[in-house]
């Protein structure tokens, strides 16, 4: 506890600072007490995870009566111990300091999934240091630039009937119509499609199997192959015409000259991109140099980076302008900040972001709202998280009602992410084990 004794008045935020100076006011629910500038001080007391429906949620508690909260994918709900994990290097610490804190921990994570922890944790962070300041987070990472955010389809999704060229027109025709009004949507293709693979036994020569949790290994296309994907893809253009842009997640698991062949006979298409063909989903290496192979031989726009953690890993592949368009996820990636600055560092070498989200729920969607709109001109759209299971939508409070409108969320202004939890519908829907969670 040496630290919290070596802290002592802390207040180099300058959003900190200027609010101080203001009477005490209202962030969310939490009543904050006077603060003179200069001599805010505000410690880490606890830290808490709970696994809330799927999803992970961290909670990171201060002495100042402010909770900030930060989310894990719905798929990870064997991470509570790894968030655990960090409380020792969090507890006395100054969390709106975010950097200082995370300079702390994030050597200690890894690709997805094991970047999850620390970037959940950042997320809480900025929510502590949003609601200290009575400010929203956007304000902290810059500003923003856009009042509101586009986002393309991610969970608003749809049962396949089936794997043909039809099945995938109808399918795609069905969230062309959904009451989001997406201008962007993304399906499944290839690798990334193992319900595709299985239904096409002729497609691959070397039938890839699933050697682990994750995606199918890798293989050679065979022809028919080939043609089933590219006759798809076309299918669910046709449905989208020029209104609504297409992407394809395709990998990983493509061989170099089959990543390229595909990706030359879409040209046509205009698509938005194709994802992760070579690597990418929990793949544990960027792989730049082959990517740039892929990159310089098709005007198609190619995609990946879902399952990177921090900025050091996509040195490579922006540097050597080795793909288009980079996909991180806030919460795998190391957090807010860390996306942010990633996307400026493409900014300036011309490559675009559009960062995964798909099972980031209603906190995470908070975290990509707020990070979207300070993203410079390279933005896309970040993949839209639903409530998952549904009872989500009555437990958080604070997002727009709808959320979405016509492809767009507006962005909101309330101190720190802005949403909050109706403490009593959440206390309900915790685990055992997971009861003392908001006390
Ligand atoms: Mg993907």
């Amino acid at each position: 506890m040496a630290s919290v004794t070596r802290r002592g008045f802390v207040g180099s935020l300058s959003a900190l600072a200027a609010a101080a100076s203001m009477p005490a006011r209202q962030a969310g629910n939490v009543s904050l007490p006077e603060r003179r500038a200069g001599h805010v001080s505000i410690k880490i007391t606890d830290l808490k995870c709970a696994i809330i429906g799927q999803n992970p949620v961290v909670r990171v508690v201060t002495d100042q009566g402010i909770s900030g909260y930060g989310e894990a994918e719905g798929v990870k709900n064997y991470l509570k111990p790894m968030v655990m994990f960090y409380k020792q290097y969090l507890l006395g610490e100054d969390p709106t300091d975010v950097q200082r804190v995370m300079l702390k921990i994030r050597r200690m994570g890894a690709f997805k999934p094991w970047g999850a922890a620390v970037s959940a944790i950042e997320i809480a962070l900025w929510d502590i240091a949003g609601q200290a300041a009575g400010v929203p987070v956007y304000k902290l990472l810059g500003g923003k630039i856009r009042d509101r955010v586009r986002a393309y389809d991610g969970a608003v999704r749809f049962p396949m009937h089936g794997q043909t060229p039809a099945d995938y027109a109808e399918n795609t025709q069905k969230i062309k119509e959904s009451k989001e009004g997406f201008t962007l949507i993304k399906q499944a293709v290839g690798f990334h499609n193992p319900a595709m693979i299985e239904a096409v036994p002729d497609g691959w020569y070397d039938s890839p199997g699933r050697p682990g949790p994750g995606h199918p290994d890798r293989g050679l296309l065979t022809e028919r192959g080939m043609e089933q994907i590219i006759a798809c893809a076309e299918a669910m253009k046709k449905v989208l015409g020029d209104e609504v842009g297409l992407a394809l997640d395709c990998g990983p698991g493509w061989m170099l000259k089959d990543a390229i062949a595909f990706a030359r006979a879409v040209e046509p298409l205009h698509l938005a991109w194709i994802e992760d063909t070579l690597t990418g989903d929990y793949s544990v290496y960027p792989n730049a140099q082959v990517f740039k192979e892929l990159t310089e031989a098709t005007s198609t726009p190619i995609h990946t980076g879902e399952e990177i953690y921090l900025r050091e890993n996509f040195k490579d592949l922006i540097e050597n302008q080795a793909v288009n368009v980079i996909g991180p996820d806030p919460e795998d990636v190391g957090g807010i900040a860390e996306l942010k600055w990633i996307a400026e560092y493409a900014d300036l070498h011309s490559i675009l972001v559009a960062p995964h989200g798909v099972f980031d729920g209603l906190i995470g969607l908070a975290a990509h709202v707020h990070l979207a709109a300070t993203l410079p001109q390279n933005y896309i759209a970040f993949e839209y998280p639903i409530a998952q299971p549904e009872w989500w939508s009555e437990i958080v409070e604070g997002l727009p009602d709808p959320i979405m409108k016509k492809g767009f969320i507006d962005v909101w202004d309330a101190p720190g992410l802005g949403v909050r939890f109706n403490v009593q519908k959440a206390k309900a829907r915790l685990r055992d084990e997971d009861r003392d969670f908001f006390d």
